[in-house]
């Protein structure tokens, strides 16, 4: 519990469902690690035609059924160790899963079905009333190792592989109690993520995107915290996209830290009562945000005790 003068923060962090969460689905052995040529993708506005964006790589995975008309968009990581491996899996009859789109680490984007075909991402889950969500949806598989465990200085992939601090985020799942290690998201990652989700929000009029955690709670944790889901959800359907958000502090006096839980030091005194920030990043429970005013302070806050200003 941490206190600052009168005014008791322990509040932080209360308020969570508590689920039990498994090791997400394609936590399955990777079959083989052949490396696909470099494909090289062209800069700027991406375009879909019959079904598949151009100039992207683009396969065909056998793991497909049936015709698809999308409502909602889907993503995922692929606990896997590469693009590549997740692509040859997910491609793999022996798999039973596929998607439509795997976005690697360095950005590339390949394409394993038509988004006029249902493919096998979603498994057993719920949204809004309606059940089996591949039917509904277009599935997104981030290259991403999921949940790590530390191992003396570093973090471990269920596949072995071991990164550094700098790959790694401290936070609590929404739907858990406890804070996790978890591989972080590239930043050419998720500004791909964010391009590819607004043109298929446009294209094929979709009215929601989401997490595979979202539609099967309990079963699966993808693509969990480390993905800024909330931000590219308010950037595709927010007011008008690029439009910086203003908030206020509402608590008496609040902790501003260096990551998004209450394990991370703060990065200055507490903001208090009043003072207004802009939203950076915003995730389901912590925003990154920039305090307005002569000091130059960017940091994590809890978003309870955060209230929009509007203009
Ligand atoms: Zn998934």
């Amino acid at each position: 519990m941490l206190s600052v003068g009168t005014v008791v923060l322990a509040d932080e962090e209360s308020g969570e469902v508590s689920q039990t969460v498994m090791t997400g689905k394609h936590a399955l052995q990777q079959t083989s690690l052949t490396p696909r040529r470099n494909y090289k993708q062209k800069e700027g506005c991406m375009k879909i035609r019959n079904h598949r964006i151009q100039g992207i790589m683009q396969t065909e995975t056998p793991n497909q059924s049936g015709s698809l008309d999308p409502r909602y968009l889907v993503f995922h990581f692929t606990a896997g160790k590469s693009a590549e491996s997740s692509i040859d899996w997910l491609c793999n009859p022996q798999a039973g899963a596929s998607a439509h789109l795997v976005i690697g680490r360095d950005g590339s984007i390949t394409q394993l079905a038509p988004f006029s075909v249902k493919t096998w991402h979603a498994g057993v889950s719920h949204w809004e009333g309606l059940t089996g969500l591949n039917s509904y949806s277009i599935g997104i598989e981030m290259d991403n190792a999921g949940r790590l465990t530390k191992v003396g200085s570093t973090y471990r992939a269920w596949f072995q592989s071991e990164f550094s601090d700098d790959e790694v985020l401290l936070a609590k799942h929404k739907f858990e109690q406890d804070l996790s290690y978890w591989h972080v998201y590239t930043e050419v990652q998720i500004a791909k993520a964010l391009e590819v989700a607004l043109l298929l929000v446009r294209t094929y009029r979709l009215k929601d995107i989401v997490g595979h955690e979202d539609i099967a709670p309990g079963r699966k944790n993808d693509p969990g915290p480390a993905f800024p889901l909330q931000n590219i959800h308010a950037k595709v359907f927010g007011r008008s996209g690029d439009e910086s958000e203003t908030y206020e502090v509402i608590a008496d006096s609040l902790n501003i830290r260096k990551g998004p839980c209450i394990e991370y030091e703060p990065v200055s005194s507490p903001l208090l009562h009043g003072t207004r920030v802009v939203l950076l990043e915003g995730r389901d429970r912590w925003s990154k945000v920039d305090v307005t005013g002569p000091n130059d302070i960017e940091g994590w806050v809890y978003n309870k005790f955060l209230k929009l200003v509007e203009e």
